[in-house]
């Protein structure tokens, strides 16, 4: 099926979801597209109940409710999200049409969005996992929460009273197990060796966390063991065997593996779509966030210039700042008459073209 849209956004982690508001102010209507299942990039995949302490007017606020207060934001400008899907493709459209469409974008699902304008707020790429080299594992990938092999974690409570086993050293595997201590009922936390590469205090909460392994809310930490073999019936994990390098083999009674060998990035088609790429991202104009091709724009992690901060405020700004040289590009020349929002009125009250 093709779309028609005023603006095409790649990426729906915070960047892109501002990008959403600010585009629809200016009358914009977007459709976002991201390889994950759910929007908030790497906020919902990487840190969903951390606190995030730098979001203006809020004190703190965790990464999974700065996406839910932006989703509610964005809503008020009716975007569409096309997710599960990668944009493989970005075309310019020979000529351009007389409605103002001049790109069209194809996804790894087939969807296809022709638009006036192009937003790319890609983060770091597309998320993968690092999947841990264990036959037959991906029997056991896409079950429900709580159960099967899983790379990140959404929601604690699918947790609860399930036997879990933790693979990794880092900040993820460190904190999850904190988080899901006293939640699952037992916790294995398996590392290669006996030494993380996590904040120090945390490892110290969950050095002190570990005991006798009850089968109620234990935690053991298996050193040095590394994962060797998974176990279950029709994709139902029940075991994870983790060996030893000096041969010794424990048989871990699992519900769910949660493997953080950190997420691989991809930025993948991109790098194909004509625009200019250095070092692994896209260098704008931070005037006005358009890349090296008139009509592509780029904002959030992604794009690079002079002086960037990697930060969610950062991707905010740039995200209003593209929305305002969006403007004379999809209509006709037009200059912009700078309205705040308090002048302007609520979002959505704004004329939208009728397309989507
Ligand atoms: C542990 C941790 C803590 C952090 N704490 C803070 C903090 O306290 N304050 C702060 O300001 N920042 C923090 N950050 C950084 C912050 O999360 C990023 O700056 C922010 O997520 C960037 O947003 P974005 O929308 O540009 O990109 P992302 O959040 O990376 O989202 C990009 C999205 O684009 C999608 N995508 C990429 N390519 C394609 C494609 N071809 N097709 C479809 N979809 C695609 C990806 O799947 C992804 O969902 C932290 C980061 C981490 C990892």
């Amino acid at each position: 099926m093709t779309h028609s849209t005023d603006v095409a956004i790649v990426g729906a982690g915070p960047v892109g979801l501002f990008a959403v508001f600010e585009c629809g102010m200016l009358g914009f209507r977007s459709h976002v597209i991201d390889t994950l299942d759910a929007i908030g990039g790497q906020c919902s995949a990487l840190y969903p109940e951390k606190p995030i302490y730098d979001i203006p007017g809020y004190p703190q606020i965790s990464g999974g409710d700065l996406v839910e207060r932006l989703e509610a934001q964005a809503a008020a400008v009716h975007p569409v999200y096309h997710l599960g899907q990668r944009v493989e493709k970005l075309e310019r459209l020979a000529g351009g049409h007389a409605d103002g469409r001049r790109f069209r974008l194809t996804t790894s699902k087939g969807t296809v969005i022709e638009a006036g304008a192009v937003i790319i707020a890609a983060g770091a790429g597309a998320f993968g996992p690092n999947r841990p080299p264990l036959d037959g594992i991906t029997a056991y990938e896409g079950r429900p929460e709580g159960s099967g092999v899983q790379y990140l974690v959404r929601r604690t409570e699918a947790y609860r009273g399930k036997s879990v086993v933790i693979a990794g050293g880092g900040d993820s595997a460190v904190d999850w197990a904190l988080a899901l201590h006293g939640i699952a009922s037992q916790i294995f936390f398996v590392h290669r060796r006996d030494q993380f590469r996590a904040a120090t205090e945390s490892v110290a909460k969950l050095r002190a966390l570990q005991g006798p392994n009850t089968g109620t809310t234990g935690l053991e930490i298996v050193v040095p063991y590394q994962l060797a073999g998974l176990a279950g019936d029709n994709g139902m994990l029940s075991e994870v065997t983790v060996a030893s390098l000096d041969g010794n083999r424990r048989r871990l009674p699992a519900d769910a593996l949660l493997a953080f060998f950190g997420l691989k990035t991809d930025l993948g088609p991109i790098a194909q779509w004509g625009v200019a790429l250095e070092q692994h991202h896209l260098p704008v104009d931070p005037a006005t966030c358009q890349t090296s091709e008139p009509g592509i724009f780029a904002i959030g992690d992604v794009a690079s210039y002079r002086g960037k901060l990697k930060l969610i405020l950062t991707g905010f700004a740039e995200a209003a700042t593209t929305a305002h040289a969006i403007f004379p590009q999809l209509s006709g020349g037009k200059a912009l008459h700078f309205e705040y929002s308090t002048t302007k009125g609520a979002p959505g009250s704004q004329k939208v073209d009728a397309q989507g």
